[in-house]
């Protein structure tokens, strides 16, 4: 690549670091950042710089803020005894577009997956079991991926929340194996949270 200037080498390194990116994307991503007018250039700079400090993880739930208050944790817009534990603060958004599901939301922070060194104490069980028995959580949904590592984590969760009282439901038909949520479509993931089984 050490045909490009050096600054174009660098931006196409980054930009190859996202999913599905490869060099021949990367390269006229890169080209094309080069057309954009220098005020636009600053704007985008200045956002990515300040990215992070915007927004921050919901201490109660883990959903992402931008505002002191959580959107869903507020108990007069939300039924509080149910529960849907996500793997990430994501996958929050297309379950709320389904407009099926109207309860509390549990991030987790990813799946089990030995090989990647994501083992159950990263997923601070102690904060999840406190949240569904300090609130009287009836209803609890595991809204995983189905894939090998969101059915075993749902497995490891399903067994550790035994005795909470709560009942643990999985979305159902519908969601193919291997899928992960946000490549599911609306319609598809509303049937598999309406028609949500014992598991
Ligand atoms: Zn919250």
């Amino acid at each position: 690549m050490s045909k490009y200037p050096n600054a174009i080498n660098s931006l196409i390194a980054y930009l190859r670091k996202f999913p599905g990116v490869g060099s021949k994307t990367a390269e006229r991503h890169a080209f094309q950042l080069l057309d954009w007018p220098d005020t636009q250039l600053q704007d985008f700079a200045k956002l990515l710089s300040n990215f992070k400090e915007t927004i921050h993880p919901c201490p109660s739930c883990g959903c992402l803020l931008e505002n002191a208050l959580c959107a869903f944790c507020d108990p007069s817009k939300r039924d509080i005894s149910s529960l849907c534990i996500i793997a990430s603060p994501k996958d929050v958004y297309p379950i709320e577009e389904t407009r099926v599901y109207k309860g509390l939301y549990h991030v987790i922070g990813g799946l089990l997956s030995p090989l990647d060194g994501k083992t159950p104490e990263d997923l601070h069980i102690g904060k999840l079991k406190e949240r569904i028995l300090k609130n009287e959580i009836r209803d609890v949904i595991i809204a995983l991926d189905s894939t090998i590592e969101g059915d075993a984590t749902a497995l490891y969760l399903k067994e550790e929340m035994e005795d909470w009282g709560a009942r643990v439901t999985r979305p159902a038909m519908g969601m193919p194996m291997g899928s992960s949520l946000d490549y599911i479509d609306g319609g598809t993931l509303a049937r598999a949270l309406i028609g949500r089984q014992n598991f």
